[in-house]
């Protein structure tokens, strides 16, 4: 079978999940326009992944298994995973690692998800505590089979994370929970510090890089969130190479910039696996450089830009002040 038939096909699973996704799924099945004999298989010398280089790599391991934990570094196939381990960081995923969605770039399982787990919470608290983390990211998968979209659980780890040690900077990566009100300020009563919503790519691309989301709804989310707490930091990513143009990068910044978002994280898009979208582009460091000052010059207090960075690589160098 085609790379492409391969992609359809993991859609098709999608579609055939004994549970809602919606029309909108399937209508985006039809749509897939991001030519797969446009794959740059050659990896270019700047993409190096570190392999695992000490002792603490194998600690982090063994805690996030004790307890029971999953992570966005193994279960999206994060290339960053080896070096943040071996520096004592992880991000933690909630709510489980099976997706109601099936987005084209995304490493994540797809398929019905378990119940929540009660004590989950707490289990990541413990986490944090073990690790002596002093800036914890917190994300999830889509769990469009649950009412509140996870944002109770949310809230939850983010209490427990502040009751075991107050002075943690906690960062959320959030689902769009379809920009529902009630849902985004479930997790902004808990007061983290930072809300993140990846835009992942630009507009035109939207429809067949993610499943089920929808760029204009991503920006709403992160616009009611500066709305409903002036305090919080919001924060965005964008990955490239997966054949977005210029003016369509410079746009989505710019949108960004106009619902005030203050952070942007911009890194290079890898195919986890030859079922998934293909790599139309290798953006050089150059590239990125340049394209991480264009930010900072549209007024972004923070940005991280370079072929390896993903949301939540490095990102306790940002600090926010806000508390
Ligand atoms: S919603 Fe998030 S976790 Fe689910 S498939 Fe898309 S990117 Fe992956």
């Amino acid at each position: 079978m085609s790379e492409f038939g391969h992609w359809i096909c993991r859609r098709f699973t999608l579609a055939r999940l004994p549970f809602s996704i919606g029309a909108n799924s399937f209508a985006l099945m039809s749509c897939a326009k991001i030519d797969p004999a446009l794959h740059q298989a050659q990896k270019p010398p700047w993409i190096k992944v570190r392999l695992p280089s000490n002792p603490v790599f194998f600690s982090t391991k063994a805690l996030i298994s004790d307890l029971r934990l999953h992570t966005v570094c193994e279960s999206a196939q994060c290339p960053n995973r080896w070096e943040c381990w071996s520096q004592g960081t992880a991000t933690m995923m909630i709510a489980g690692e099976r997706c109601t969605r099936a987005c084209g770039f995304c490493a994540v399982t797809t398929a019905k998800p378990f119940a929540l787990e009660e004590d989950e919470p707490q289990r990541v608290a413990e986490a944090v505590r073990r690790m002596g983390l002093k800036h914890v990211v917190v994300t999830a998968v889509a769990r469009d089979d649950l009412k509140d979209g996870g944002a109770n659980h949310f809230a939850r780890t983010i209490e427990a994370i502040r009751a075991m040690d107050p002075s943690v900077i906690v960062e959320v990566l959030v689902p769009d929970f379809h920009a529902q009100d009630w849902c985004i300020q479930i997790v902004l009563e808990a007061a983290p510090d930072i809300f993140n919503h990846n835009m992942e790519t630009v507009e035109r691309l939207t429809p067949v890089v993610r499943s089920r989301a929808k760029y204009r709804t991503s920006l709403e989310v992160l616009r009611k969130a500066k709305e409903f707490s002036a305090q919080v930091v919001t924060k965005s990513g964008v990955m490239l190479g997966l054949g977005e143009k210029e003016p369509e990068l410079f746009r989505t910044m710019d949108d960004l910039r106009e619902i005030g978002c203050q952070v942007l994280t911009l890194g290079q898009y890898l195919r986890p696996t030859p079922q998934h979208l293909p790599v139309v582009e290798f953006v050089t460091p150059e590239r990125f450089d340049a394209y991480g000052e264009i930010a900072r010059a549209k007024g972004f207090e923070h940005v991280a830009s370079g072929p390896l960075v993903r949301s939540s690589y490095h990102a306790a160098d940002f600090h926010p002040v806000v508390r």
